[in-house]
């Protein structure tokens, strides 16, 4: 039988092995396993139709997450539509640097800014249940996405829509015990956002369309009144801005300012803390 089994469709796709491995696995619906050991018995024709189109809209540039409508982050299976940021490894930093923040303190606050797919807050939650998480996005449409996200994952998460601190004017006014956000960091003409799957995601979610450093500017400058003594604000961005940002932070009067590398080695993330 040739034509429509594993090993064929995978050979003739035009798609790394491994992608089209994973999209193939997917539009079948079996374990890579399965696929492995059955490569050469014919695919039911509604997976092989499944995965021609998705390999075809793949060829052209679609992020496999959109294709497959899902992304892991922090080991959970998040939903992401092109609504939303994909959840990129690296931000799992961020995750463990909040997380380690928290240790030891009993139902701490923490405020996620421009959540997106959630996959920030909602990691956060779940690994500290008795956390009260706000998330907030100034897209409704994110926001469905990440309710959507901490319902199935069952994490408890209060979502706000607004512009960075705008969004909690309804809220009460208690201090958190961490601010994280991933803000969009790529300064406006970057090469790389008409590049790869960034042509497809969100573009308030990649660019401040500025210097690349406006919304880490109005994070930081905004974050003293919304920070509890000895809380901490910590933020994602670009390869080149670490310095800018410790600098930003040290400005506001912010204490125990340091950057941390992420797997690639590049400054990834930095932060600092409110002094009380
Ligand atoms: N990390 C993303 C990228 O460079 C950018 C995300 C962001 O701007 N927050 O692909």
């Amino acid at each position: 039988m040739t034509g429509s089994c594993a090993r064929e469709l995978i050979a003739s796709s035009g798609l790394p092995r491994p992608e089209a491995g994973l999209l193939l696995q997917r539009a079948a619906r079996v374990s890579r396993t399965w696929l492995i050991a059955h490569d050469d018995e014919p695919l039911p024709e509604d997976a092989v139709r499944r995965f021609q189109d998705w390999a075809a809209r793949r060829r052209a540039g679609e992020p496999v997450a959109y294709l497959l409508g899902e992304r892991e982050f922090m080991s959970h299976a998040f939903t992401v539509t092109p609504a939303v940021l994909i959840p990129r490894p690296e931000t799992e930093l961020l995750v463990e640097t909040a997380l380690a923040h928290l240790a030891g303190r009993h139902a701490p606050r923490v405020l996620d800014l421009g959540t997106g797919s959630g996959a920030i807050a909602v990691s956060i939650a779940l690994a500290r249940p008795d956390a009260h998480v706000t998330a907030t996005d100034s897209s409704a449409e994110a926001l469905a996405v990440a309710a959507g996200n901490a319902r199935r994952l069952g994490a408890r998460v209060d979502f706000r829509q607004g512009s960075w601190y705008d969004a909690l004017r309804d809220t009460p006014a208690l201090p958190f015990d961490v601010i994280v956000s991933n803000p969009p960091y790529i300064a406006s003409g970057d090469v790389h956002l008409s590049q790869g799957d960034l042509r497809f995601e969100p573009p308030q979610a990649l660019t401040d369309r500025a210097d690349g450093l406006q919304a880490l500017r109005a994070i930081a400058s905004g974050a003293r009144p919304h920070l509890a003594p000895g809380g901490a604000l910590w933020m994602e961005h670009g390869w080149d801005q670490a310095e800018d940002v410790r600098d930003m932070l040290r400005t506001g009067g912010f204490q125990e300012v340091a950057s941390r590398r992420d797997l690639a080695g590049i400054e990834r993330i930095s932060g600092g803390e409110h002094p009380g």
